[in-house]
């Protein structure tokens, strides 16, 4: 559908020099990728634009498959919805009816812990303690880790500057057992990171300020609370797509998707930019240079020639944008190639609801890794949003691989099923066969940021800088979730708008 050939991309370009608009090139059709593109085709249009992918379904590694009444999410399945973004551009494509939040009844996440299933402490937010009297009730912890836990308020507040693993914040706030058995379980459920090695600057700044202002995360968190409650009940907001309750553990309350699943938003973009006059190419592209005069010539796999853009916006991994910057600056590939990638596995099952001893109610389980297993979370997808499996079954998503165990993704199909199917029987108590099974390997797709990881992040734009219209965006520099991927790409695509508005003051100055 969206699969475009060079005679197009040609006439685009005899397009853009007719109407004086400068011509992009966006290499990747992810989420980042069609975020620069809806932002740069929007009326008024300021740019014409290509979009090359080796991959003919837009989207990157956003993918949603529909298999009778199963409804499979290959990778993401939810977004956060207190950051704007992901809102906004659901709006923007008129898909925001279709949006559908967390059922109030599941928002809470299970610790398998010491042998069963217990509750994450109402409140608990990642490294933030919630309501004290959750604390002390908690069947996860020991009475000495509680008092631990009680005592952070009176913990002096750090004076060194410099960035800090999240294991060294959360163990020297938190104590040792409250880290092993809450915050690595939750944080790897989201970031599937070392903790050792996982920066705070950049993965979660938002506590390191909160230490900083409030000098203790309990009392923040309790002032953040209660702002907004405040703020919700001033504003008369739809709470069901905001936080309006305390959800324990990674946020799941927060969480929105769309009705036919995550597929439906970069398929929503991909339509927008393609009625909006865009282009979609699909090759791999090999190699960036700079054209004599001014601009970029762009060379793919399978293109007979090469293809010419006044900017270009790479909104691929950054270790493909690495690979692409080797001829053009050398230290910034090499920049952009230091940033590490884990994988991992994401196993859909479903089973008759018979077939499964636990009532599956709530969002889903985190393991501590301590625990020795090899799930790292299991997210019960039908029991978060209606429509996902058919009548009288569940349809449950394992999580196995991530940093620490890489291992993982390399396994066979028969071996991944048949360890998912015992831990399954483990955890959630499965007798029967599934019904279905999908598994869906993700290799380096997930950007470790690790400690010095904004530094990086400030050396990557110093060197990009001296060439303004060639911007980066995607997962890779200030955020995983879908809203700062979508916001990644928007910025890139003001960059390179910016770059041409200097230039034409400069040409107007000669
Ligand atoms: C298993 C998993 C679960 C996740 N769950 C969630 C979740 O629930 N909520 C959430 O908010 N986030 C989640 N994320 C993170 C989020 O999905 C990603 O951060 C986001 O989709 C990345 O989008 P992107 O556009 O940066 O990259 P991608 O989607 O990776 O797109 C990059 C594109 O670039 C293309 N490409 C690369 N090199 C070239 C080349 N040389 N030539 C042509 N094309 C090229 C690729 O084919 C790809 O299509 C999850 C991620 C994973 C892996």
């Amino acid at each position: 559908m969206f699969f475009v050939s060079f005679v197009c991309v040609r006439r685009l370009i005899q397009k853009a020099e007719m109407e004086k608009l400068p011509h992009v090139v966006v290499i990747g059709t992810g989420v980042a990728g069609l975020a620069a593109a809806t932002r740069l085709l929007q009326e008024p249009a300021r740019a014409t634009v290509t979009l090359i992918d080796s991959l003919s379904q837009p989207g990157g590694i956003i993918s949603s498959a529909r298999k009778d009444s199963w409804l499979i999410e290959r990778s993401a399945d939810s977004f956060l919805a207190v950051r704007p973004e992901g809102i906004d551009m659901a709006k923007q494509l008129g898909i925001e009816s279709e949006l559908i939040a967390i059922e109030p009844r599941v928002r809470r996440a299970l610790i398998w812990s010491r042998g069963r299933l217990r509750s994450v402490p109402k409140g608990f937010r990642i490294v933030a303690p919630g309501e004290r009297w959750a604390m002390l009730q908690s069947d996860l912890l020991s009475w000495p880790a509680k008092l631990r836990l009680l005592s952070e308020p009176w913990i002096a507040r750090r004076m060194a500057t410099g960035d800090e693993s999240l294991e060294d914040f959360a163990v020297r706030r938190l104590g040792r057992e409250v880290f092993d058995r809450i915050v690595q379980p939750l944080a790897s459920g989201i970031w599937t990171a070392d903790p050792q090695r996982l920066s705070m600057f950049a993965a979660l700044p938002e506590f390191v300020a909160m230490e900083q202002q409030h000098g203790s995360l309990t009392v923040g968190e309790a002032i953040r609370r209660k702002e907004t409650a405040m703020a919700l009940h001033t504003s008369g907001a739809n709470s069901s797509f905001i936080e309006s309750d305390l959800p324990s553990g990674a946020r799941y309350g927060q969480f929105v998707t769309f009705r036919d699943g995550m597929g439906q938003l970069p398929q929503a973009m991909a339509q927008r930019v393609l009625t909006a006059g865009g282009c979609f190419v699909v090759d791999r592209v090999e190699s960036i240079a700079h054209r004599d005069g001014k601009g970029w010539n762009i060379s793919t796999r399978a293109g007979a020639t090469s293809l010419h853009a006044d900017a270009v916006i790479l909104a691929v991994p950054a270790w493909s944008a690495g690979s692409l910057m080797r001829t053009i600056d050398m230290e910034l590939s090499n920049e952009l190639s230091g940033i590490e990638y884990a994988g991992s596995t994401v196993v859909s099952m479903g089973f008759e609801k018979s077939d499964i001893q636990h009532a599956l109610d709530a969002s889903g389980i985190v393991v501590p890794r301590s625990e020795g297993r090899r799930v790292l979370a299991i997210s019960f997808l039908s029991s978060k949003f209606p429509g996902r499996a058919p009548a009288g079954h569940a349809l449950v998503r394992v999580f196995v691989g991530g940093a620490l165990d890489p291992e993982a993704v390399a396994m066979s199909d028969q071996a991944t099923e048949s360890l998912v199917i015992n831990e399954l029987k483990t955890l959630i108590g499965v007798s029967g066969l599934p019904k279905i099974v999908q598994i869906d390997r993700w290799n380096r797709c997930m950007p470790q940021y690790h400690v010095g990881h904004i530094e990086r992040v400030n050396r990557i734009r110093k060197l990009l800088s001296k060439n303004p219209s060639l911007a980066l965006a995607g997962s890779a520099y200030q955020g995983v979730g879908i809203p700062q991927v979508i916001r990644s790409g928007t910025d890139a695509a003001e960059q390179v708008c910016q770059s041409f508005a200097n230039q034409d003051s400069t040409a107007g100055n000669n």
